[in-house]
């Protein structure tokens, strides 16, 4: 069969590396893909936000499955377009992706499936806001309603600092479109976990747990990026608390999203809050995260495309995902300045050395061909991910393969997986 793969990440470089040692795969496509993917197979400079482009290019290859990765083309409905076509894919329908794509959807999902969330309100005027903002005298959570790539979320200590992201957010409309609407809400405290599992309309299967690192410097300070590290397992929800997220959370939202018509397929990641009085969901997306499928990628066993396809055809009770024992931690190296401006045109080397470890695998982010050099082209630029025996001797394996690599301005931070050690 042939595949094709939606996206340039590094979460789309490990699905591709996954699948590239499946038996009933023929051909692997990407679009766009990188340098990294094109090692595994064909690349097409195809416009993803284009549905009809895509789908002409998925029966012009004989495709037999493809893959969406990030969240944007899942929202612009591709997945019904390559339906419509015969076409199989993997991800979730326009109405389905509206779970991470309408935090107003999902928000009265919750509430009308009494599926544990923060309490909140929604509005489409900043007077409105403003005026409501007001009258609280708690902490506060201001979110845009739409896709701002992970950024529209402001987490208040004061009701002046709400007010004042609703008006960034309705009347500055920093996030464009995605700010029409906002959503002002309790503020939660506890720690956080994300729990992803594969769905196929009707059956959930919850994969191995794992742990971001979101914020750019050590000791998780400084600004928020789209990942900076990840580890698998994560070992902060034992059977108790995930029977408990199963029943309260999983199992509502995908009856939930069956009533309103929009039936789930693909994987459906929860991120919570262990609050003192139980899980809550803080958001969900409608795909895998990035970093954390490098790390959960490189655990499985199982032929990621029979899954996939599994998935797609409804049967995923005959699915057993089997898992490496050995944990795995991914470093990421990003450009110097990162999340903040940063030079492109780096030229990389040093992952040949990397990838010559035992266990190791570098997934590309942020990197292009340019006059036969591999250099730089974006913020998150590799992925180097390990496996150990535990997660040290993983930590070190990552690090280690990490040093081999060079560009000017290279960072990582040093912390990675550290609090799974303490
Ligand atoms: P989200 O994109 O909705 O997950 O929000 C991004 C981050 O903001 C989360 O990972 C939390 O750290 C924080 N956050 C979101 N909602 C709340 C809330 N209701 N209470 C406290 N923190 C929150």
């Amino acid at each position: 069969m042939n595949v094709l793969i939606i996206g340039s990440g590094g979460r789309e470089h490990a699905i591709a590396w996954k699948l590239s040692q499946s038996k009933k795969l023929t051909k692997l496509y990407s679009a766009p893909g990188n340098p990294g993917m094109a090692k595994l197979g064909p690349t097409a400079a195809i416009d993803i936000s284009d549905n009809e482009a895509v789908v002409k290019f998925a029966v012009d290859k004989n495709i037999g499955l493809v893959v969406v990765g990030p969240e944007d083309p899942l929202a612009a409905g591709l997945v019904d377009a390559l339906e419509a076509a015969g076409i199989k894919a993997f991800g979730p329908s326009k109405d389905a992706a509206r779970l991470e794509a309408d935090k107003d959807f999902s928000k009265k999902m919750m509430r009308a499936n009494s599926i544990p969330t923060a309490e909140f309100h929604s509005f489409e005027n900043f007077e409105d806001a403003k005026d409501y903002i007001a009258t609280r005298d708690t902490g506060l959570v201001v979110k845009a309603c739409g896709l701002a790539k992970g950024k529209g979320v402001y987490v208040c200590d004061e009701p002046s600092e709400a007010i004042n992201a609703a008006e960034e957010i309705m009347e500055n409309k920093i996030f464009g479109e995605a700010g029409e609407k906002i959503i002002v809400e309790e503020r939660l405290s506890g720690p956080e976990v994300s729990i992803l599992a594969i769905v196929d309309g009707r059956n959930i299967y919850v994969l191995e747990t794992s742990q971001d690192h979101k914020p750019i410097g050590e000791g998780d300070t400084g600004p928020n990026t789209g990942g900076m590290g990840a580890y698998s397992p994560a070992n902060i929800v034992d059977e108790k608390l995930m029977d408990r997220i199963i029943g309260e959370i999983l199992v509502p939202t995908v009856n939930g999203l069956n009533m309103a018509g929009a039936p789930f397929r693909g994987v459906l990641y929860a991120g919570l809050m262990l609050t003192k009085v139980g899980p809550k969901v803080l958001e969900y997306n409608v795909r895998m995260g990035d970093p954390e499928t490098q790390p959960i990628l490189m655990r499985l066993k199982t032929d990621l495309l029979e899954v996939m396809l599994a998935v797609c055809e409804g049967r995923l009770e005959n699915v057993n995902l089997q898992w490496d024992k050995r944990p795995s931690v991914c470093v990421v190296i990003s450009s110097g300045g990162y999340p903040g401006e940063y030079e492109k045109g780096k030229k990389i080397t040093g992952i040949s050395r990397a990838e010559a470890m035992e266990d190791v695998k570098v997934f590309h982010a942020g990197t292009k061909i340019q006059d036969g050099d591999l250099v730089t082209a974006g913020g998150r630029v590799l992925g180097v991910t390990a496996l150990g025996e535990n997660i040290e001797a993983a930590r070190e394996k990552a690090y280690a393969a990490a040093e081999q690599i060079n560009f000017e301005g290279a960072y990582f931070r040093n912390d990675i997986a550290m609090k799974a050690l303490k």
